[in-house]
């Protein structure tokens, strides 16, 4: 039997598919090639270039294949745009995911693995966030996610596991896969682009905010850690585990600036910035408390130094400096 990634192109979930497939599991890809690239394909899975909203495409894969779960990355994810545009979000994603699901009853295939975010809180009201706490997304990105978790809660008979990260980062030690968004807001591929001569500088955005050095402060957890988590959830489904929701991060919160220190570091070279206006939504902590997928999923995440965790980011941005265009 396989295993359905839907979004296997994209950037968490082609480093899912590695280790997927790494670990002899069978894996058929669905990605309509929006955001995701086709040179992140693991030629160890099937693929399918189709839409998780064309009922007709899924319906192929689900005849044409044995699929015992469904691992779902099939998303838009780019807040700012969301908030541009909030119907694209709620047409691709919250729609996407009920066509996903009216397929998988039609088929009978009983489990789910989410790829959800810390977007789902909002602005936190403690520190670290628990999954127990108040859910209000201030942007439809996290509103979407939001109401994706609720619409899979409500299917009978179906199995989830919803896994809310913080912030993915890094690449595969080997550099063959890594992050490449068009266009790039995340901070660390956006701070490498400086050492790499693609841009001049960094703008920190704001640095008034109530945190030790006035920069946010974020929870970074690097992407191989959040694959093996999604394999994790599998085998807890797969176990007869009970359907459940869990924060994906290191617990330990990084400022901008010490991001950039650390970047400075790993490659050798000043990086220069410059101080910006605070970004619109910006909450200024987001760190999370995730004893809970330690405990139940018994995840131990493997990269737990920032620099290591920058390291593998840079390697890939290096021999890959216009992403997978080269
Ligand atoms: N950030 C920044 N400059 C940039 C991009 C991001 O100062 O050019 C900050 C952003 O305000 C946030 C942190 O870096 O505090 C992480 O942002 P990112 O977009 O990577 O992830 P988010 O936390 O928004 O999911």
């Amino acid at each position: 039997m396989a295993i359905l990634v839907c979004g296997g192109a994209g950037y968490i979930g082609a480093h899912a598919v590695h280790q997927l497939t790494a670990k002899g599991e069978k894996v058929v890809i669905i990605d309509n090639l929006q955001t995701g690239h086709r040179k992140a394909i693991n030629p160890a899975a099937k693929f399918y270039e189709g839409d998780i909203r064309n009922c007709d495409v899924l319906k192929k894969i689900f005849t044409e294949n044995k699929i015992e779960a469904v691992i779902h990355f099939a998303a838009n994810s780019i807040v700012s745009e969301s908030v541009k545009n909030p119907l694209k979000y709620f047409n691709n994603n919250v729609y996407g995911m009920q066509v996903l699901l009216e397929s998988m009853v039609n088929f009978g295939v009983d489990k789910i693995v989410f790829s959800s975010t810390a977007a789902t809180y909002g602005e936190p009201e403690k520190i670290p966030i628990s999954e127990k706490d108040k859910t209000a997304p201030t942007n439809p990105y996290g509103e979407s996610k939001l109401m994706m978790e609720k619409m899979i809660k409500w299917i009978p008979n179906l199995r989830y596991v919803s896994l809310r990260y913080f912030n993915a980062a890094g690449a595969i030690e080997s550099g063959s896969i890594g992050e490449d968004h068009q266009p790039e807001t995340h901070l660390i591929p956006l701070i490498l682009q400086v050492p790499l001569g693609k841009r001049d500088h960094i703008t920190i955005f704001g640095n008034d905010y109530p945190t030790p050095d006035g920069t946010c402060l974020r929870d970074y957890v690097h992407v191989i850690d959040l694959a093996d988590a999604h394999i994790l959830a599998l085998n807890h489904l797969r176990e007869g585990g009970e359907s459940d929701i869990f924060n994906l991060g290191s617990g330990q919160g990084f400022s901008v600036k010490e991001i950039i220190a650390a970047a400075e570091k790993v490659t050798g070279q000043n990086i220069k910035t410059e101080i910006g206006e605070r970004r619109a939504g910006d909450p200024a902590q987001l760190i999370a408390a995730s004893d809970k997928a330690r405990k139940i999923l018994k995840w131990t995440p493997q990269f737990t130094n920032i620099e290591k965790i920058i390291e593998t980011a840079w390697k890939w941005h290096k021999n890959h400096p216009n992403g997978y265009e080269d």
